[in-house]
Order: structure tokens, then sequence, then C-alpha cells
């Protein structure tokens, strides 16, 4: 298995290892890496998966797209370590909602939210590239919400990485500060900066581009973009899809999103031959998805707070692996689209494109009011507490479901209520009790360090604080 830039506009397109994909996260021409083929499973094999454990189901979906990186051996032991710390023994968990209506439980990982399930994964995959190679990492992130928390639970106390996690000073929740500032893990640092999440973001692109700290420091990202992420996430989608039946039936999903990484992930499993039917995105009151999806084609607004913070993003990196395809896979033209899309702030895409994107996926968008309403509703009838991101993306199943005959469908639910506590009590009356893992964070003591929104400041403490390198790793 090799990969290819979304970018690259050469006649004949470097062709990547998975190695460095997952080093590198981003291709050197701002592109996107993708596989140049994709590997897939005959029924039988499907079939032989059907109620397998969770870490088998991984193993035999991730492998192909690994090439020759790890023997399959070390593979299972590195996949049955990542999700060893979960709460659940089947790690990812079902329940019914409704009739034909199922919810899949993505919450119980380290951090109770989705992003556990890749990054657990992947922090595990970095060691191993990085023992192979023989160097060490600084990862920097900016993060308003679940990434850094996630990143953090899955670099703490690797001997081959430190990481420094940057957040706008008072403008996240309780619950995802003490996520982050309570590991008490001597390589994880948590930077409170004053300022807003953009500048945390501006903050970290100028590292990047400060090309001698960046070669100092041996700097990597963690961000959505990574492809090793997407084929971790594949897996419950399968593994959902054969509790309910595939892939002798055709089972649909309803996936809350923002940067379209999630329900990109499940197109990915499409593609490998698992029958899914429809694929629902579902958006809060930022909704260029929806409204692309819509038949409205892709233009940027700006970005407005909503109770699914998650979710409140408007360029939606992932789409642009799949608009690859939508044109024939021509990296040329690729980049001359996403430059006049920063530039103009719309996609250029053509009236086939859209007709052939909307094929693929349906979309829907609620706002507050309605992510509130569906709360209130899924904990009225079913006695479930669904956190907001999950309740835009049920909100969007149902809503779905009403049209036509997509059913059985599973809706994701991407964090555990209590990550929410002010939302839930604002739809239904009450808090979520916090599970253990989340009780332990609320009580712990905090470590962080407030700086300055200056990039010097903040390159002089990473300096100050990242254990030195040995050698670079490619
Ligand atoms: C990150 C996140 C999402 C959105 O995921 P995408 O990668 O944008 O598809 C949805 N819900 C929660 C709880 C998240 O943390």
């Amino acid at each position: 298995m090799q990969y290819v830039s979304t970018r690259d506009a050469r006649p004949r397109p470097e062709r990547v290892e998975f190695a460095d994909v997952l080093l590198r996260g981003l291709a050197p021409d701002g592109g996107l890496y993708v596989p140049n083929q994709w590997p897939s499973l005959s029924p039988a094999e499907w079939r032989g998966l059907r109620g397998r454990p969770y870490e088998e189901v991984a193993v035999r979906l991730v492998a192909p797209f690994l090439g020759d990186f790890v023997p399959p051996a070390r593979l299972r032991e590195i996949v049955a370590d990542a999700y060893a710390g979960f709460d659940d023994p089947r790690v990812a968990t079902l329940r019914e909602l409704a009739s034909g209506l199922w919810l899949l439980e993505l919450f119980h990982g380290p951090t109770l939210a989705f992003k556990d399930y890749a990054l657990q994964l992947v922090g595990r995959l970095f060691d191993e590239a990085l023992a192979q190679r023989g160097g060490r990492v600084t990862i920097i992130g900016a993060t308003s919400g679940d990434t850094g928390s996630a990143a953090i639970e899955a670099t703490r106390d690797r001997a081959t990485a430190d990481i420094f996690m940057l957040y706008p000073d008072g403008r996240i929740s309780e619950v995802q500060r003490r996520q982050m500032t309570t590991v008490p893990s001597a390589n994880v640092h948590a930077l409170a900066v004053q300022g807003s999440f953009d500048d945390c973001q501006d903050l970290v692109k100028a590292m990047f581009a400060d090309a001698p700290f960046r070669a100092a420091h041996n700097l990597s990202a963690v961000n959505s973009i990574n492809w090793a992420r997407i084929v971790a996430q594949t897996v419950y989608y399968a593994y959902a899809a054969l509790m309910l039946g595939a892939p002798d039936k055709k089972i649909s999903f309803a996936v809350p999103t923002g940067n379209f990484g999630n329900v990109y992930a499940a197109h990915v499993a499409r593609q490998m031959g698992l029958p899914i039917g429809d694929l629902v995105i579902a958006t809060n009151r930022n909704d260029i998805l929806a409204r692309f999806f819509g038949g409205q084609g892709m233009s940027l607004r700006t970005v407005e707070p909503s109770l699914s913070p998650s979710m409140d993003i408007q360029v939606s990196s992932n789409f642009e692996r799949l608009f690859f395809d939508l044109r024939r896979r021509d990296g040329k033209s690729v980049a001359e689209a996403m430059t006049r899309f920063r530039g103009a702030g719309t996609l250029p895409a053509t009236d086939a494109e859209l007709a052939e994107a909307r094929q693929l996926f349906s979309a829907y968008s609620f706002d507050d009011d309605a992510t509130l309403a569906e709360i209130e509703r899924t904990w009225r009838e079913r006695g479930v507490m669904l956190d907001p991101h999950s309740a835009v993306g049920v909100a969007a199943a149902r809503a779905h479901l009403a049209k036509g005959d997509a059913a059985p469908m599973v809706s994701l639910a991407t964090a555990h209520p209590a990550k929410f506590p002010d939302a839930i009590e604002r739809a239904i009356g009450r808090r979520p009790e916090p599970p253990p893992r989340l009780a332990a964070a609320m009580t712990r003591p905090e470590r962080l360090v407030r700086v300055p929104n200056k990039l010097k400041d903040v390159e002089d403490y990473i300096a100050g604080h990242a254990r030195p390198m040995r050698e670079a790793a490619a």
C-alpha cells in the first residue's frame, strides 16, 4: 500500500509509505495523503468477522493500510494494548433507541469521546515508527475541546514524545481543561494562552513555519487530517454493521461531524466493500457541509459558537479527500481549487461533482434549540442521556429515517454526556453522573502554565521544557 498527496501536481506523483504518512501528517505540498487503491474484503471475509472482538476487526481492517510497517503479530499486540484501557470490554456498544434506530456509544475510552478510538492506536503507531527510526518528536497542538485531552492521553509517559497543548485561557469548559491539566506525566504540558482558539492555532502554524525551531525540536502535529486516524475510525463502522447483520443487510449511519473526518471514515469502510446504506452528515448551525450536500455549493462563513463546540468548524479539512476522488485524482486541479477556496471562500465544484457527492452523502443541520429538544426527547422516551454532539446526530438520523427506507440506522454517540453537563441540565433539568474517570480529573491537582499570545514566549517555553532530541526522525 502506498499513498499520494491530494495536491501533488506532478505528472508522476510521489508514492509514500505508511510510516512517512503517519509521521508527516500533512504532505509537504499542503495536501492530504490518501491510499492509491482501496483494499477490499469479500462478503465471506466480512461474515468471518461477525461476532469477533473489536480488536480482531481492527487488525483485519487496519493491516492492509500499513504495508510492511509492522509484522502481523506486532500489530495484534499494539491493537490489544490500545483498547485495553477502555471501560467496556466490547470497546464500542450498541443500544436501541427506537425501532430501526440504534446508538453506537463511542465514549468508552480514557477521555470519554470518540477521538480516543483513533488516537489511542495512532499514539502507539507513532511510538513504533519512532522506535524503528530511533528518534523523538515534540507534538504541538491547539485545542478548543476534545482533541487536546485525547492526544494527551495517547502521548502521556511515552519515551519518544513530548506534548505541548495550547488552549485559550478561560474559554474552554472546566471538564475539558481538567482533562488536560490533571494528567501527572512529565512529558505533558498544558499551555493556557492569553487569547482565542484562533490565536492558539496561529501560534501552532507559526511554529511549524519557523524552520529552525521546527527542525530543532522535530515538531509533529496531532490533528484530524492524519490518515492513520481515518483508518482507525473505519473499525467501529464495520464492527457495528456486522452486529446488525452486515454484509447480508445494508446498514445506514448518521454521524455528527465538523471536519468531515468521522463520516469520511465511514465512506472508506464502504469503499472497502462494507455494504453501507445511507451516510447521513449531522452538523450544528455551522452548516457548511449541510449547505454543500444540500446542493448550495461550498462557501465559507464565520464560525459561530454552539452547544456542540467540537463541531464549530467552517473548513472541513477532510472533505479534500473526497474532492480528490470527485476530481478523478487530479492533484493539480485539486491544488488550484483549494487555493481558490481559501482566497475567494467558494469551492469551484462542478454540477457533476456536486451531483456525485449527493449520491454518496445526505446532510442535515440543527441549531441549539433543536439540539436541546432532541436531548429532552431521547431522555423522556428512552431514559438515555445524549451529549449535544450525539443529539445532533440522532436528530439527523430521525429526520432521514422519516424520509424513506434507510433503516436500520446507527447514530454515533461521539461523547459522554458528562463532558457537557451544562447543556444536559438546560435540556432536562438534571446533571449527568460523572463516570469514575472524570471524577478523578475533577479532584486531582491541576498543572498548567499561562503564556502570553506571543510566538517568542511560547517557543521559549517549549525549548526550555522539551527533552533533547537524540537524532531526528525522518
Ligand atoms: C471531534 C468531535 C466531533 C467531530 O468530528 P469530525 O472529525 O469533525 O468528524 C464530533 N463530536 C465530538 C464529541 C467530537 O469531539
